[in-house]
């Protein structure tokens, strides 16, 4: 086994032992892979052996690594902040943002998917700890963008992404319940199954916690060198 494949393979027992603990079905929690900072070789490793979805924050970086990967079909996640002029390469070159969190994004977003495409999957991404310095809308505000992001036509509407501090198991908590708050409301969304929380440090948390889709970086490529980006 390469290091790639042995990071994945760590990563993925790690996955599955956290679902059997809570009597999960492992194949219920997907693996992001968060490549920000790594070069392209090193994802083209990690698809080699079996990875498919990527996870990039910094959209030059991102497309970048688009253009390099072409020959690869690799499913691209944003998971970085959105900034309303940014969303129109979003919107044309990946396949899940994550981290909507106003109205306007969305519908930006679904105007600027191209018909000839699959609708775009969005998350909304939650501020579920009330931390000042991070970006997501208020839990409160949750049902009603969901009401409006529902009618777009161009992007399909999957779930919540939540950033909890990792010793915060509250708010792993309230995310899952705000979640299936959601599921439970007379007008669902059709696709309403993504809860994307957890990374390297707080996987297990997340999966104890009921997520769906881990992103996790750190785990799978080492340590980031922010000075390559
Ligand atoms: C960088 C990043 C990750 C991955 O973090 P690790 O601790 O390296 O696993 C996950 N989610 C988001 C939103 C990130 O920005």
């Amino acid at each position: 086994m390469n290091e790639s494949e042995q990071s994945r393979q760590h990563v993925l027992t790690q996955i599955e032992q956290a679902c059997l603990r809570v009597q999960r079905e492992p194949t219920s929690v997907q693996l992001l892979a968060v490549s920000k900072t790594h070069p392209s070789q090193a994802l083209r490793e990690m698809y080699a052996v079996g990875q498919r979805c990527f996870g990039e924050n910094y959209l030059q970086e991102a497309l970048t690594k688009i253009d390099e990967l072409q020959d690869l079909d690799i499913e691209w996640h944003f998971i970085g902040h959105v900034q309303r002029n940014k969303t129109k390469h979003l919107a044309e070159k990946f396949a899940w943002v994550h981290g909507v969190d106003r109205l306007m994004i969305a519908e930006r977003l679904s105007s600027q998917r191209l018909s000839s495409q699959q609708p775009l999957n969005i998350c909304i991404q939650v501020n579920i700890d009330g931390q000042d310095s991070k970006d997501g809308c208020q839990p409160a505000e949750v049902i009603e963008l969901v009401q409006q992001m529902s009618q777009l036509p161009n992007v399909r509407l999957r779930g919540l992404m939540v950033i909890p501090a990792p010793e915060n198991k509250a708010a792993f908590a309230d995310a899952k319940t705000l979640f299936e708050q959601v599921k439970s409301q007379h007008a669902q969304p059709q696709d309403w199954d993504t809860l994307s929380m957890g990374m390297s440090a707080d996987l297990e948390t997340a999966i104890a916690a009921g997520s769906t889709m881990v992103r996790v970086g750190t785990a799978l490529f080492g340590a980031r060198d922010y000075s390559n980006i």
